[in-house]
């Protein structure tokens, strides 16, 4: 097929904005394709050379992108630098340089699909010393055999933008109506979700129609598109419209991951389908530690923790990984992960993906051997309202962002790629801050690890309940401390060092070592939180529950000033948390 054919589509595919003439052409196009180059096509027309999860990327650094027009037209370098600053789009610079093409030889070979999905193949897979020089020849080349519409649609997939405006869902109406019947649009779609390669697809209903996606299987190594969640206001809502009894698991913040298990190896991919095994070879040592199976695909989100106090950070603490593929060691000891999983798509040659979500969970624990590192995630079956509720606070408590609940109904499958009314998230949408500081009484320490061996890595803190003249605790502090106070610390604590918990202090949890509550630091949190491991107001505010502060930081404040009773006192603890709920009201 000639590359012509494809350029003259794409011209008219740009100059609509409606999706149904969109996939008309669409559909036109596929059906002039020749069988044996229907994947070809299929990846250009998404402006790639092979599926996302390949992670084979196209694009060219500008200045030689530009040089490349250049080699390949010989129109004057300084027009070809004035059309980029105007128009800002290599396509349009293309177009016109080769419009005004100078013959740099006599030989011209016309462009076929094969060529210049071959010479971008090349391209993008070039890599080493001399690769960008290779990339810019190769780039020349299909620009000085190309007329000014090839050249814009080659130039623009080079820059790995083709701007053609398709969606995913758009193609697959459009291989349903040129290749199957339109009813028949969500085998198409399922097929797709199954292995996340529309070239694929696209190969298999060209050759033998609908009946070639039953090839199309859930293959370890192969990622699926992620199932998604739904979303409604109330917990008795969701279990009303989960037939009256749902699971309920911890929403963990994290960045989802599905993994890929086979003979020892394993491979991570994220919800967009990268894959990120290079980032996270903790992770990778993790799974294999707790894996327990042959082969298995299994999905978790990945969440990071404060290696000190134990407790779950902030999602973005894991993004410094994304794209870092440098001091690797460094991004894994400062910002350590865990791994919460849920669910088990394929074990040792099952799929699992059509069968109900209670049997994939027995799967999963049964492959799983929870380590500190990885765990099953936290999980309840209920029909009942206020059981629910209390496993949502808890969830929050322990650093979640709510909870989803999940059919478990005969038809609970994994939906790859498809949102309903299977999962429902419920989240708290609403941020509650703690706009004022406090002042904590240190009352306990924990042994730090990593970075901080041998040191302190966090510190038990409380407040100080004047009417039981108890100091209560409220938080671990691990956070703040710059190198000089770590090292700081034991000249300031040692001398208060005690062999067991002070009579004045009230604590449920058991630090490393306890101190004489005389210390008092100056802390920022993010929110006060209901607990049922510290002590602060205990069954105050609710039974068996007392209040935390979550993500505390040390302001860098040592409130030397201040005695121990003049620190904040449980009832302050108590009204703050009160002003919290009144704000969201
Ligand atoms: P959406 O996924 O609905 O497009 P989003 O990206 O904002 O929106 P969230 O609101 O964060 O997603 O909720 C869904 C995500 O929650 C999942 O994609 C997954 O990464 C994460 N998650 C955390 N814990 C669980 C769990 N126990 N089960 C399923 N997903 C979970």
């Amino acid at each position: 097929m000639d590359y012509i054919t494809l350029a003259e589509a794409y011209e008219k595919i740009e100059a609509t904005s409606k999706r149904l003439e969109m996939t008309d052409l669409l559909a036109e196009l596929f059906g002039q394709t020749p069988k044996e180059e229907m994947e070809l096509v299929v990846y250009l027309t998404l402006g790639r050379v092979a599926p996302d999860f390949k992670g084979i990327e196209l694009g060219l650094a500008e200045k030689l992108a530009l040089k490349a027009i250049y080699e390949g037209t010989r129109v004057d370098e300084s027009q070809i630098r004035e059309w980029w600053i105007k128009e800002g789009d290599l396509g349009t610079v293309a177009f016109e340089a080769v419009g005004q093409k100078k013959q740099t030889s006599l030989f011209t070979e016309s462009l076929s699909v094969g060529i210049v999905f071959n010479s971008l193949l090349d391209i993008a897979s070039a890599s080493g010393s001399g690769s960008q020089e290779l990339k810019m020849k190769l780039f020349a080349k299909l620009l000085h055999d190309s007329s000014p519409v090839e050249a814009k649609y080659i130039a623009r997939s080079m820059a790995g933008k083709l701007r053609l405006g398709i969606a995913d869902m758009t193609l697959v109406d459009a291989l349903a109506i040129a290749f199957a019947k339109k009813e028949n649009r969500d085998e198409v779609e399922k097929a797709y979700n199954t292995c996340s390669d529309m070239g694929k697809v696209a190969r298999l209903l060209a050759e033998k129609g609908l009946t070639g996606l039953e090839e199309v299987k859930l293959e370890v190594g192969v990622p699926l598109r992620a199932m998604l969640c739904e979303r409604l206001p109330s917990i008795p809502e969701i279990i009303e419209k989960l037939g009256g009894k749902c699971a309920f698991e911890y929403k963990y913040d994290g960045l989802r991951i599905q993994a890929h298990i086979k003979e020892g190896q394993i491979e991570l991919f994220t919800r967009q389908l990268e894959n990120v095994t290079v980032q996270f070879p903790d992770l990778v040592k993790m799974l294999a530690a707790a894996f327990k199976g042959k082969e298995a695909v299994v999905e978790g989100e990945c969440v990071p923790v404060d290696i000190n106090t134990g407790e779950m950070l902030p999602f973005q603490t894991v993004s410094h990984r994304r794209g870092r593929k440098y001091e690797l060691t460094s991004a894994v000891t400062e910002f350590p992960v865990m791994l919460f999983l849920f669910d088990c798509l394929y074990q040792d040659g099952e799929d699992l993906t059509h069968t109900s979500y209670p049997n994939r969970r027995e799967k999963l624990t049964g492959c799983i051997q929870e380590t500190e590192h990885v765990k099953v995630s936290e999980y309840l079956i209920t029909d009942d309202d206020v059981e629910a509720e209390l496993f949502f606070n808890r969830a929050i408590e322990r650093g979640g962002e709510g909870v989803i609940a999940k059919s478990i109904g005969e038809d609970s499958f994994y939906r790859a790629g498809s949102r309903g009314w299977q999962w429902i998230k419920f989240k708290r949408d609403y941020k509650s801050e703690m706009t004022d500081t406090v002042d904590l009484v240190v009352v306990g320490g924990f042994a730090g690890r990593g970075r901080r061996a041998g040191a302190y890595g966090a510190l038990l803190m409380a407040s100080y309940n004047k009417e039981d003249d108890k100091f209560e605790t409220v938080t671990k502090l691990g956070s703040g401390f710059d190198d000089e106070m770590l090292a700081a610390l034991p000249d300031l604590l040692d001398e208060h060092k005690l062999e067991k918990m002070h009579k004045r202090v009230n604590s449920q949890m058991m630090p490393d070592y306890w101190f004489a509550p005389e210390v008092v630091l100056e802390v920022k949190g993010a929110e006060i939180t209901l607990s049922p491991i510290h002590t602060c107001g205990f069954s105050l505010i609710r039974k068996n529950a007392g209040l935390a502060i979550r993500f505390p930081r040390y302001t860098g404040k040592l409130r030397k000033d201040k005695r121990p009773e003049d620190a904040t006192s449980t009832e302050e603890m108590l009204d703050m948390y009160n002003m919290q709920l009144k704000k969201l009201e």
